[in-house]
Formats: structure tokens, C-alpha cells, sequence
């Protein structure tokens, strides 16, 4: 039998705004932060690019090689190489940009830093410059923060092939065209093919237009962005692309979403022995000044307060809850006007619904392991990643059949159950009504502890890994590097 010859590793450079365990706001940091572990396996090695903020400048361990940026628009900046958290960081250390502290995108007062535009320029041209001389074999963008890495690439005439990833389309990054002059593109780059979009310069749509392949985070989402109704302005160019645009779905990195191991719990637990879980609900209703009360199904909100995510359907769903004993507590920041409808419902039901305004990553953890179940009623959903962790805790997910929620949700209808297959519950439309049916179908299956426990099982027992999902970035990254 001959050897298998052995593959020589390929280096890739993720270049993204956000990444686990540093800084973190949402979906993206988790996936970035579990890409490396993933693709190691499959002889791919990760890089990942961040911005400098305060807290990645002071995660890195001993610096293993700098370089000197002159001026990275107007300023000095410096690219800094150190491992940090068991991952190959690369910093971008430009303090004039991102030696600010709190949200990576957002000033104090809640508005956007009103350079965002530069400074995720600099990140897409300190990537496509790393990505050069540094010997990488291919550059992942993310989102639109990372979106010109393509363009400044294609523009050096490098050749370094770029994956440009799509986490949500309803962030683009647009911006007016008095910005492009000082980009240091040549005008052909301001081009309706290129990265012009109606006449703005479209940080995202330079990704989806200069990269050599696109993917999305769901085979769902994949399909719903060539549609008008989502394509957001995308989708005829998204269309265009045709099959060099595909759906992987995220993971997760179950090391580190362990019930059984993690810190943040009262009481760890695993599908084996779920029993423990009962004191996290305990704790739960605690925080979240709800009533201790063990029989009540404890429905659990955790996400940004925006229209996407259909928190005003949590809320206007509530006579469902309540009316059948339930309990409802909320995790979450977001736009002021659902703010303010969220303290609202939490004053006139005291006891019966909690909240918490703001991003508490321990908390989070906690309420996945304390609650019946997940609320995820989004009206589009790329991929989702509250629902891979609800699964993961055993709180049965209850979601929207769309985007990545319908590619990862088994809906535990009778059928689905009888053949031990539900994970959670789908509806569609997405509506208040639809929402309500659903939380009175969960109700009914909790109040029959039997089938709640089988479902209960069925959602922890789900593959929500990496594993089939680096097999097939991995075999992308093959395919681009090998031409
Ligand atoms: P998004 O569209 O915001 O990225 P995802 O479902 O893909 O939504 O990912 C959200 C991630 O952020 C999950 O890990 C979720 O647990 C976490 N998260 C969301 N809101 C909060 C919060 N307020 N506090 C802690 N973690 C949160």
C-alpha cells in the first residue's frame, strides 16, 4: 500500500472586525474565532487579522515580527504578529484608528464613528499588503469591514486569491463618493463593475465583486440573497456570480460551548445527565428578577433588539406565554424605540418578564443552559448562531423557518417526533400569530415531560460542529489556491 502523500499546508490570512475570545458584538466573532481550530485539521493554517483594538493589543503574547506601516491614512501604523488565545494573531496597530475602547463600531453616544469608512479601509489595505509579503495563499474576508482586502488586492496585481464571506447583507458598508479620491484605488475601481454602488462606494459589494469566490453562512441564506426580496440591491450581481457564490453553514466551536465545562453555569450538565440544568433555570429566574418557579416553561430572548431579529414579535407573542403559565426573559441592546418596549413589558409584568439591557456574554451562556426554550422568531436570519447554542444547551429553539434557522431547526411535529427526529419548532409566516402558535405547540410538548425530554435529547444530540462545514471551506480554499 502506498503512503497517502502528505499535503503541504496551506496559509490563509481571515481578515475580519471582530473575533472571539477578544472583542465580540455578534455571530461573526464567534465563527472567526473558531475558523482556526476548525481548518487546522484539514492542514489549513489561519492567520487572523484584527484591528488593534485595546483589547487585542493586550491579549497578544511575546510579538514574533512587526513591520512598519508609513502611513496608513495619515499616520503611522504597525502590523503585529503574536500568538494570543492559541491563535496566529495578526494586529492592526494603528492607534489613530482603533485605540479606542468599548464597540468596534459604535462611538459612546451609540453612533457610528464617523470614520468607520477609513478606518475599515485600512483593515482591507493592511490585509491585502500583509497578504503579499508575508507568503499567504489566500486571503477570507469578512463582511464589509474587510470588503476592499479584494479590491486593494486585485488592484496590486497580486496573486493571492480572496473568499469574501457574507454574515448578514443588511450591513453593507456604503459610503459617499467623495471617499473613493482618497482610497488610493485607480478610478477604474469606481466602476458599476467594480465597487461603485449607485453612485456610492459599496464596501460589501467591492467583496461580493473582486473576490474569486463568495459563500454566505447557510445554504438557505445562499438561496434567498439571489431573490429581490432579499437580495437587498445584491442580488443580481449575487446572481451574476453564479455557482462561485455557495452556502457553508457556520458551526460551533464545541470546545468552548460546552455545557459541561462551562465556567459561566451554576450547574454543569450533559446529555447524559441533564438533570443538573434545573439549577441554571434557578439562577436564571434570579437574574432576571423573575419568580422561582420550576414548572413554569422559561422562554428566553437573547440577541440585538432590532427589526431583524423580531423582538417586537417576543413581545407582542406574550399573551402566549403568559397565558399559559410561561415566564419570558429578554438579553439584549439594541434600537432605542424596542429598548424602551422591552423595559415596558418588563414594568407591567413583574415577575413574569425579565430583561437585561446589554451584551453579557456569561449571562448569555447561562440563559442557554437555564431556559425551556430559545426564542428566534428573526424575519431573515444568515445563519444564526443563538440557535446552534440553544441546541447545543438543550433549550429547544423555536424559530423562524428561515435563512440558516430552517437549514439547522428540525421542527417537532408529530411525525418528527414519533421518529425522534424534532430539535425544535419552525413557523411560517413569520408573524406574531405564527410565533404564538409555535410557543403553544412548545408549551403543550413541556407539559408532556416525555416528549419534552425526547426533544429535549434530540437538541443536544444535533451536530452542530464544525466538521462538515471545514471539510467544505477547506476543500474550497484547495480548489481556489489550486486555480
Ligand atoms: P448576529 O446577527 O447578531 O450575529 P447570531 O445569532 O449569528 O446573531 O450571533 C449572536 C451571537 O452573539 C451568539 O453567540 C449570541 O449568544 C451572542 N449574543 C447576542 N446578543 C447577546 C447579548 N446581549 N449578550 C451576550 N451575548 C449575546
Amino acid at each position: 500500500m502506498r503512503a497517502a502523500k502528505a499535503r503541504s499546508p496551506l496559509r490563509v490570512l481571515q481578515v475580519a472586525s471582530e473575533g472571539f475570545p477578544f472583542i465580540k458584538t455578534g455571530g461573526l466573532a464567534d465563527v472567526v474565532g473558531a475558523l482556526p481550530g476548525a481548518l487546522a485539521p484539514h492542514g489549513i493554517e489561519v492567520t487572523t487579522m484584527l484591528p488593534g483594538y485595546p483589547a487585542v493589543m493586550a491579549a497578544l503574547g511575546r510579538v514574533q515580527a512587526s513591520e512598519n506601516l508609513i502611513d496608513l491614512f495619515g499616520a503611522p501604523a504597525r502590523l503585529v504578529r503574536a500568538e494570543a488565545a492559541g491563535r496566529d494573531i495578526l494586529a492592526l496597530d494603528a492607534p489613530h484608528f482603533f485605540a479606542r475602547a468599548g464597540s468596534p463600531y459604535l462611538a459612546p453616544g451609540g453612533s457610528d464613528w464617523p470614520d468607520n469608512a477609513l478606518r475599515f479601509a485600512a483593515l482591507g489595505r493592511a490585509a491585502a499588503h500583509a497578504a503579499m509579503r508575508m507568503g499567504f495563499d489566500a486571503v477570507h474576508a469578512h463582511d464589509w469591514q474587510a470588503g476592499l482586502a479584494p479590491a486593494y488586492l486585485r488592484f496590486a496585481g497580486a496573486s493571492v486569491p480572496a473568499l469574501f464571506t457574507i454574515h448578514n447583507l443588511a450591513f453593507q458598508g456604503q459610503f459617499n463618493a467623495d471617499l473613493f479620491g482618497m482610497l488610493g484605488l485607480p478610478t477604474e475601481a469606481f466602476r458599476t463593475a467594480g465597487l461603485e454602488y449607485f453612485g456610492m462606494v459599496g464596501y460589501l459589494k467591492s467583496g461580493v465583486w473582486f473576490a474569486d469566490r463568495i459563500t454566505t453562512v447557510s445554504p438557505g441564506y445562499a438561496a434567498e440573497i439571489r431573490t429581490p426580496q432579499w437580495g437587498m440591491g445584491l442580488d443580481g450581481l449575487l446572481r451574476g456570480r453564479g455557482s462561485q457564490v455557495s452556502g457553508i453553514l457556520n458551526g460551533l466551536d464545541t470546545e468552548e460551548w460546552n455545557p459541561a465545562t462551562d465556567p459561566h453555569l451554576v450547574a454543569r450538565y450533559s446529555a447524559a445527565d441533564p438533570k443538573p440544568r434545573a439549577a441554571n433555570k434557578v439562577e436564571v429566574q434570579a437574574r432576571m428578577g423573575l419568580t422561582q418557579d420550576a414548572a413554569a416553561p422559561l422562554f428566553v430572548f437573547i440577541g440585538r433588539l432590532s427589526w431583524q431579529k423580531g423582538i417586537d414579535l417576543v413581545l407582542e407573542a406574550l399573551p402566549a406565554i403568559l397565558g399559559n403559565g410561561g415566564q419570558l426573559a429578554i438579553l439584549g441592546s439594541g434600537d432605542a424605540e424596542l429598548e424602551g418596549r422591552v423595559h415596558g413589558a418588563t414594568a407591567s409584568q413583574p415577575g413574569r418578564v425579565g430583561s437585561h439591557i446589554g451584551f453579557d456574554e456569561g449571562l448569555a451562556r447561562l440563559c442557554y443552559a437555564g431556559a425551556d426554550a430559545i426564542l428566534m422568531p428573526s424575519r431573515f436570519e444568515p445563519c444564526g448562531l443563538g440557535q446552534l447554542c440553544a441546541l447545543r444547551y438543550g433549550a429547544p429553539p423555536i424559530v423562524a423557518r428561515v435563512g440558516g434557522l430552517a437549514d439547522t431547526v428540525i421542527d417537532a411535529n408529530e411525525m418528527a417526533l414519533a421518529a425522534g427526529t424534532g430539535t425544535g419548532f419552525n413557523f411560517a409566516p413569520v408573524s406574531q400569530e405564527m410565533l404564538g402558535a409555535a410557543i403553544e405547540r412548545a408549551i403543550a410538548a413541556y407539559r408532556d415531560g416525555e416528549s419534552w425530554a425526547r426533544l429535549q435529547a434530540n437538541a443536544m444530540a444535533s451536530d452542530v460542529s464544525w466538521t462538515r462545514s471545514s471539510r467544505q471551506y477547506a476543500a474550497l480554499f484547495r480548489g481556489m489556491i489550486g486555480g
